[in-house]
């Protein structure tokens, strides 16, 4: 009876010491999870203000608001706003608020139900902000500031079925991407010539303020397949600077020529306002006039695609070509074309046309144009970024580092 008693006495006696040594552990261990979630607990802050104790008002600026108006509504006088004018120069200027831009209010008092504010914020953009900091009597302090922005990074890839535009859309991306897609791939990849079966795969990354989403960042490295050929888009970094190349260390950039021909001298320079040779009119010049003896060639300025290649009443005969989705060219006053035709690939230095000086022209030369997004700039001015292949000396670096980077978007799965 006894011994039966102990079988059954010993094991209750384990568990509750089991039991008692888990509450004990427990317990122990208790504090210190504590003391780690308060390490991690932060003060709740509002735009890097400790919000206790405030009371905080949110609104958006809505039509008709100046900053005068909505301060007012919060117990700032017109003689400290009259200050803010003044003090404000081009980066704080108080007429820049605009329609919908939310701001809030810090306020400690109510006084004739007027909420008295302290500190106002004003919401330039989802990143920055201005701080007007009221609580130093007689001192108005105005301070810039930009959130933390994070960077989340994303994969992406698609093909092409009839435009860029519709495959990031019907594989759920955003438009934003295909922007950001046809600028680093300009050099490299004619978006206007795109076919159905082409296709892309891109690393890119998009940015948050807190959780919202403000856009997307840039895209890290990528590969566009067009024209039979992988064209990809390789970042290194060399001499400080990140460029992307291609898969043997070319830049993805092509250089333009200085002049797309040999010219005896500049005729008219660009101007906005210069005597017409033939209309005796002020009219603007988007161009710069070679002279050239009839017949002197005249070379495709980079690679691109003939675009346009026609008679024009003031042009005579004349080439436009596309060399990426910014940059275009127009040569104007033919005597007669070159062997290419619209839609033929040309690279720098082919022959396009010699010449002449049909059209509204007093004598041999070329009328040069360049298209930056749509808009003549200067043609002598004009900058094109620089084209620079990875140094032999980076090349085994280059190597080992294009092998990540191609290994990580060709292992980007297809949708
Ligand atoms: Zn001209």
């Amino acid at each position: 009876m006894k011994k039966k008693l102990l079988y059954i006495i010993i094991p209750i006696v384990l568990i509750a010491v089991a039991v008692v040594l888990i509450i004990l552990f427990s317990k122990k261990n208790r504090p210190i999870v504590e003391e780690t979630k308060v390490v991690e607990e932060k003060i709740p802050e509002l735009y890097g203000e400790p919000i206790e104790g405030w009371m905080l008002y949110t609104d958006t600026v809505r039509s008709g608001d100046f900053l005068g108006t909505i301060m007012g509504r919060y117990g700032i006088s017109p003689q400290q706003v009259d200050k803010i004018a003044k003090m404000s120069c081009d980066t704080f200027n108080v007429t820049l608020i605009n329609l919908g831009r939310p701001f809030t209010v810090f306020a400690d008092t109510i006084i004739d139900s007027i909420p008295q504010a302290k500190i106002f914020v004003y919401e330039n953009s989802a990143v920055k902000f201005t701080k007007y900091d009221f609580r130093t009597p007689d001192t108005i302090f105005i301070e810039k500031f930009e959130k933390p922005i994070d960077t989340v990074n994303l994969e992406a890839a698609g093909v092409i079925e009839s435009s860029l535009w519709n495959a990031m859309i019907n594989n759920g991306y955003s438009w934003e991407l295909a922007i950001v897609m046809s600028q680093t791939f300009a050099w490299t990849v004619d978006f206007y010539a795109l076919q159905p079966g082409d296709w892309f795969k891109v690393l890119y990354s998009e940015l948050y303020v807190g959780d919202k989403r403000i856009g997307i960042g840039d895209v890290q490295a990528g590969v566009f397949y067009q024209g039979g050929k992988e064209l990809w888009a390789i970042p290194f970094t060399q001499d400080s600077t990140e460029c992307f190349f291609d898969s043997v260390g070319n830049s993805m950039r092509k250089t333009f020529l200085l002049a797309p021909l040999e010219y005896t001298h500049i005729s008219s320079r660009y101007s906005n306002a210069r005597m017409h040779p033939i209309f005796h009119k002020v009219t603007e010049h988007l161009a710069v006039d070679f002279s050239a003896p009839m017949g002197t060639p005249v070379y495709a300025a980079s690679d691109g695609t003939i675009v346009t290649r026609t008679f024009g009443t003031g042009a005579g005969y004349y080439v436009a070509i596309r060399h990426n989705s910014v940059y275009s060219t127009v040569y104007m006053h033919f005597s007669r074309f070159g062997e290419y035709n619209v839609g033929d690939r040309v690279t720098q230095g082919d022959i396009i046309g010699y010449v002449g000086s049909t059209g509204w022209s007093t004598g041999p030369h070329l009328h040069y144009e360049v298209h930056e997004n749509g808009r003549k700039i200067d043609p002598l001015k004009f900058e094109p970024p620089p084209a620079e292949t990875v140094d032999s000396s980076n090349l085994e670096r280059f190597n080992k580092e294009k092998r990540y980077w191609i290994d990580k978007v060709n292992s980007v799965k297809m949708k």
